[in-house]
Parts: C-alpha cells; sequence; structure tokens
C-alpha cells in the first residue's frame, strides 16, 4: 500500500469539510490536505509489558484490532525497555526479547491489516548503567542524588531539560524510522502531567524555582522545543506523520494549552478513569471540553483504561463494564475519539478477556453510525472561562481548592441542562467569543489587564458575563491588585481582605425580587458561601450579606446584626449586556456542602445572563450531561444519562433509565430536516420543525442516546 499517496492526497474544499475539517480552516484555502490524523474515528492499545515478545499471541492481536475497525494502534517501542533489536546505547532489551523483533512482528502485523501504526516511547526512566555512563541526564534532589522510581528502585527518573531528551530520544525515534513503516511518534510520561518537575540537576540549577510563572516560562518554552525537535523527526520519515504525546490533566495541565493546541495534530487525554474515590462520572465529557477549547477542531483522543483505575489499581483485571462504557460515551459526546486500552497479553491477548467483546460491539456499532459523530461545531451560546494559569498559580484559601470550583460550576451546569463551552483565558479575541451570548468566570483570578480589556469589550458587544469570588484580584502574573481588574465593568470595589467562616457561614437576604431569586419562596434568607471577598454597598441590592456567627451553642445563634448593606450579588444591565458578580465562592461552596438553594441560585443566574435564546434545550427528569454538534450527516444531540448513585463516588454498577427527554434545536436559515434517528435505539422518532426549530422526544435513555438529525 503507498500510504505516502495515500494520505497526501490532494482532495478539493468540499471533501475536506466531509473530513471534518472546522469551517474556519476550510474557507481559507482550496484545495485542501487532510492530515490522516483527522480522519481517525476509533483507537486501540494493547499496552505491552516485557513478558509480551514470548506470551503475546501477535495474530490474535492484529485481528483483534482489526475486528474493532481501529484506525491506528500504538505499538511499544519504549526508551525504558527495547521491544526490538536496537543498536542505541542505554536502549536496553527487556528479558523475554532474545534476539526478536517483536515491534517489528507486531508493526507488520497490523499493516497487513489496513492499520496505522504509532510508535510509543517513555522517556522517563532509564536503569543504573546509563546513570553511571551519563549522570547528566538525570532528575536530581536537593541534596544532589539521582531519584529513584517510586515503585520499581531499579529504574531512576530522567530530567526533561537534559540531553536526555535531545540525544537519546531522537537517536531512538531515527532508529524506529530508520527500520520500520510508521505512521507516527507519541511519547508516554512526557510532558508531565500532574504537576510540574522539581529538579536540582545541573541544568536546572540554571532555571527559576519550579512552580513559579518564571519557571514555567521555560518549562513551556522546553517543551515546545522538543515538541517540534520531535515532530520535524517524525517528518523525516514521511511529511504525513507526525509527533504527539499524552496531554489531559483537565483544566489543570501543566504546559500551556493555547501553545501546545497550536502544535499538535493529535490531542491525547491520559485520563483513563475514575476509581471509588469521591470524584464526579463527568470526568472525560470535561477532558473533552479542555480538548475542544484549544485545538481548533482537531483531532483529540481520550483513553478509557479497561483495567482497574483507581487506587489501588490492577492493571491486568478489568474494571466495571458499566464504568468503562459511559466513560466511552462521554468520549464520544464529547467529540473525541475513543481509545480502548488494555495491558498486557498474558495467554495471548491477556487473562482477563472481559472488556473485548463489549469494546468490539461499541467500536462496531460507532462505525455503522460513523457520519453522525464527525462533527463541524459544537452548538453552545455559553462560554466557562477555564483559567488554566489560576489553576497552576492561584492559591485559594486554606481549606479549599481549586477543583471545586470547577466542579462547583459543572454540576450547576448540568443541573441546569446548559449547552456549553470552556474557553481558555488566552483566547478571548472578539472573534473567538462571536459564537457567545454569556461568558461565566468562575473564580477566574488571574486575567492579565489585556484579557479583562477582552472581557469589557464583549461587554461592549453586547455580551453577557457571571463571575465569582476573586476574578480578576491578580494578574496574569499573579501579582494582587488593589481593585478588581472587571471593578469597572461590573461596577464593584473591594474594600478589604477575605472573610472566611467560623461556625455558621454568612448569609444572603433577599432586599427584592429578581430573575436570580425565581424559586426562593417563604424565606427572606439563603445561604451566602464560605468565604466572600467584602465589596462596597451597590444601590437597590437585591440580596445582601447577614455576617456569619457562632453555630454552636445554639443558644448564641442568631444574625447579628440582621441586615448589611454590603452586597451578597451584584447585578446589572447595561444596553443588551447582563452583568452577574458574586462576590462569594458560591460554586465551590455548593459543591462542598451540597446545598440545593446555592446550586438553584446558580443556574437562574446563568439563565439570567444566558438569555432567552438558547440554541438548544433537552428538557424532562434525571440527572444528564447533553452536548449538540452540527455534524457531517447534520446535526445530533448526545444525552448521557448521571442518574446513577455512583455519579459523585466511582464506579457505575448499573444503569437506570430514564423517561422521554424533550429536544428542541434551532435551525440555521435554510436548513430542512429529513429525518431523525435514534443511534442507540436504532429507530427513528417522529418529529416536528416550527418556527425555525426542530422537536422531537426521545422515549427512553439507558446509558446514552445519541439523536441524529439528518439535515
Ligand atoms: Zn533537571
Amino acid at each position: 500500500m503507498d500510504l505516502t499517496r495515500r494520505e497526501l492526497l490532494i482532495i478539493p474544499a468540499a471533501a475536506a469539510v466531509a473530513a471534518a475539517l472546522p469551517a474556519a480552516q476550510t474557507a481559507a484555502t482550496s484545495p485542501q490536505v487532510v492530515p490522516w490524523a483527522r480522519k481517525i474515528r476509533r483507537l486501540g492499545q494493547l499496552n505491552m509489558t516485557e513478558h509480551d515478545p514470548v506470551v503475546l499471541d501477535v495474530e490474535a492481536w492484529a485481528d483483534y484490532w482489526a475486528s474493532l475497525k481501529v484506525d491506528a494502534v500504538l505499538v511499544s517501542v519504549t526508551g525504558i525497555l527495547a521491544f526490538y533489536p536496537t543498536s542505541v546505547p542505554f536502549h536496553k532489551r527487556g528479558k523475554f526479547l532474545g534476539d526478536r523483533d517483536f515491534f517489528g512482528d507486531c508493526c507488520a502485523a497490523a499493516k497487513k491489516r489496513g492499520i496505522h501504526v504509532i510508535a510509543r516511547m517513555s522517556p522517563d526512566l532509564n536503569w543504573e548503567d546509563a546513570v553511571q555512563a551519563h549522570p547528566e541526564w538525570f532528575q536530581r534532589n536537593n541534596q544532589g542524588a539521582v531519584i529513584h522510581h517510586t515503585e520499581d528502585p531499579r529504574l531512576f527518573r530522567t530530567c526533561m531539560f537534559t540531553t536526555y531528551m535531545t540525544d537519546y530520544m531522537p537517536a531512538i525515534m531515527k532508529e524506529i524510522n530508520a527500520r520500520y513503516d510508521v505512521d507516527g511518534l507519541f511519547t508516554n510520561a512526557w510532558p508531565p502531567l500532574g504537576s510540574m518537575p522539581t529538579c536540582f540537576c545541573e541544568q536546572c540549577r540554571k532555571l527559576p524555582p519550579s512552580g513559579t510563572l518564571a519557571y514555567w516560562d521555560k518549562f513551556n518554552e522546553r517543551t515546545v522545543s522538543l515538541w517540534k525537535m520531535y515532530d520535524a523527526i517524525a517528518k523525516e520519515k514521511n511529511p504525513a506523520n507526525f509527533y504527539f504525546a499524552n496531554l489531559g490533566g483537565g483544566v489543570r495541565s501543566t504546559a500551556n494549552l493555547v501553545e501546545l493546541g497550536k502544535l499538535c495534530e493529535w490531542f491525547q487525554c491520559d485520563n483513563q478513569g475514575r476509581g471509588g474515590d469521591d470524584t464526579p462520572i463527568w470526568g472525560c465529557a470535561l477532558q473533552g471540553r479542555v480538548c475542544n477549547a484549544v485545538q481548533a477542531g482537531k483531532m483529540a483522543t481520550n483513553v478509557t483504561g479497561a483495567w482497574s483505575t483507581g487506587t489501588p489499581r490492577w492493571r491486568n483485571v478489568h474494571k466495571s463494564l458499566e464504568e468503562a462504557r459511559m466513560w466511552m460515551n462521554e468520549t464520544l459526546a464529547a467529540g473525541m475519539v475513543p481509545y480502548h486500552h488494555i495491558i498486557g497479553g498474558e495467554s495471548g491477548l491477556g487473562e482477563d478477556r472481559r472488556a473485548l467483546e463489549p469494546a468490539r460491539q461499541y467500536f462496531n456499532w460507532m462505525a455503522r453510525h460513523e457520519p453522525h459523530f464527525i462533527n463541524k461545531r459544537s452548538i453552545a451560546s455559553i462560554g466557562v472561562l477555564m483559567g488554566q494559569r489560576t489553576h497552576l498559580f492561584h492559591t485559594p484559601p486554606r481549606g479549599t481548592t481549586l477543583q471545586q470550583y470547577v466542579d462547583g460550576i459543572y454540576y450547576a451546569l448540568l443541573e441546569g441542562r446548559f449547552f456549553f463551552d470552556f474557553v481558555h483565558e488566552e483566547q478571548l479575541s472578539a472573534e473567538a467569543l462571536s459564537k457567545y451570548s454569556a461568558l461565566i468566570l468562575p473564580n477566574i483570578a488571574l486575567l492579565s489587564d489585556e484579557q479583562c480589556r477582552q472581557l469589557a469589550a464583549f461587554v461592549d458587544r453586547g455580551g453577557s458575563l457571571m463571575a465569582t469570588f476573586q476574578t480578576s484580584l491578580y494578574s496574569e502574573r499573579n501579582e494582587h491588585r488593589p481593585d478588581f481588574g472587571l471593578a469597572d465593568v461590573f461596577g464593584i470595589h473591594k474594600t478589604g481582605d477575605i472573610v472566611g467562616t467560623t461556625g455558621n457561614a454568612y448569609m444572603a437576604r433577599i432586599e427584592r425580587q429578581h430573575d436570580l431569586l425565581k424559586g426562593f419562596t417563604g424565606t427572606s434568607l439563603i445561604p451566602g458561601a464560605e468565604n466572600r471577598v467584602p465589596i462596597g454597598a451597590v444601590d437597590a441590592p437585591i440580596l445582601t450579606v447577614v455576617p456569619g456567627y457562632t453555630a454552636y451553642p445554639p443558644e448564641l445563634s442568631y444574625p447579628q446584626p440582621s441586615r448589611t448593606t454590603e452586597p451578597a450579588v451584584v447585578v446589572r444591565e447595561k444596553g443588551k449586556s447582563r452583568l452577574v458578580y458574586f462576590p462569594g465562592d458560591v460554586e465551590r461552596t455548593m459543591w462542598r456542602s451540597g446545598h440545593t438553594d446555592l446550586s438553584r441560585l446558580l443556574q437562574n443566574a446563568i439563565r439570567w445572563v444566558a438569555g432567552a435564546n438558547a440554541p438548544v434545550s433537552v428538557e424532562g427528569k434525571g440527572a444528564i450531561e447533553a452536548f449538540a454538534w452540527e455534524t457531517q450527516a447534520g446535526f445530533a444531540v448526545h444525552v448521557l444519562n448521571y442518574t446513577n448513585p455512583a455519579m459523585h463516588r466511582g464506579w457505575l454498577r448499573e444503569f437506570f433509565p430514564i423517561g422521554a427527554q424533550q429536544v428542541r434545536l434551532a435551525l440555521p436559515a435554510g436548513r430542512r430536516v429529513s429525518r431523525v434517528q435514534l443511534l442507540q435505539a436504532e429507530k427513528d422518532v417522529p418529529f416536528r420543525v416550527a418556527e425555525g426549530a426542530v422537536s422531537f422526544a426521545i422515549p427512553s435513555v439507558n446509558d446514552y442516546e445519541v439523536a441524529a438529525i439528518y439535515s
């Protein structure tokens, strides 16, 4: 097969649209070259172990992936243990490899079946003999000692600022290029996902202290330069090839997502699943929103680990099939490409084979309905700012975490059944924001003067804003401002330091009726929050602060004073714009307390700023997350059913179907609807077109339904 010709085929612009390039890119030039990665719909990986060269059944492995109709597989080269007879010094061969070319056998078996091969490498660890010969390659602690891997002390952690990354890894990449018919290069475990490295090696001692913004600048520079170097090596093999790496990490990603979004052809999210910890089910869908924010419609995958994610882990025993299925559902609903990941080929294809057939059925179901999963744009008029810098560098009040703000606002958005996108703080140009009627700023503490100006301009153009707590109180360099960067936009002024809670948290007194307070009858008080930034009085407030007081003993549990002029929310209308600022950490307090009043208040506020003309809605009973897309075939509305006792703590054990969901989608001018098909139920449903919108009912949703609107 002549891959070079096939992949670099010059195609006309109309076909480029069919291959899911975003409209903005297809309009620019014609004809277009569509990178093969953007046509990938399904991915697989059996992550190879040192033992696999003597146990994995290569033909059965390749047949399995072919039966899933995957477009590519990742095959291990590594860097820690070589899976082929390498000549690169210190690329140690696995003890079961012998003289076998295991990588070569797997690569050939996949290619024979028309599956692309990505060479997978791990640059993060190496052995004692490499430490002896190249002490400069390794991370050092503050005593100057090399750092053992925590699980296997025979391994040592390499440093990304050393020649390990510019000599050793390129040598392996070039060797692979020279010997094998690969389609791309991939590194696992670099860039680091959880946090930036802390290293005191000779190179790192020249850098600013780890964890600072000055270090982050150097970290990003190095990441971009290595990424470009590896991509250039990939392209030496074939101009259609490329390099990519594990990203993910949600909102709190270590490397600058906007910079990497521009570079990377394939955004690979190593976000494989949750455990029995107190994490909500929507972690994968949230990751998809992050990818969509920074990736301009290019391909993103989310790895679903079939193995037992969480703590403790079991790499070779699978998680509940329901949990894995929902993770895959979220991947697809959020616009990413599903990626089935199993570890180890003991007894041929692994000893736990429970996940094999369900994944095969799932991928074949996807393949049957492919045009409905090829997305052109998300349909949403609400943008939620991500605040990557805030998440990396801001220190929230003691006892709180920044993740709580994300969880809180996300939960309120789901409870309110809003359709929304994530927006990165570095992408606030008029063009980038043109689709949104409202932006939500959940404690986006760090914003530059320029970003504040861009948000003010959004308001001047008629856009609406809702913000909470310390939003805009710090510059992009984490410098504290004396007053809010968005003070003029919201008409607010800070009057003191953060007030926390001892005992009974502050409350909010209802001063007058407003849309924000819909549903609050029979009370003059609702909850405030755990922490607040005190601000100056405003005209005609709707909620005022009743300061916190003693919770125990109850004898002292009454407000004193019972009324102040300090606002608990500031609401403004300015032309078409609607502005809401909450001085409290309301979304975080909602998450922590579970208080339904706070969720109602947040939902009312989001609904008020978003305005009346939502482009899409899904009404009905149940906890859901929903997405809407313009697709190759028309439109699609995805409904994920989270109505489950394991929604907030893994894993899902069983699905609990919900009843009828009423869908309404506004149609762009001139678009007609010929058919509405439910892809899970695999049946058509009746629909109605009136007043520029299509309406229909999804009779029930088990775990997931996709309503495909042919248009
Ligand atoms: Zn170092």
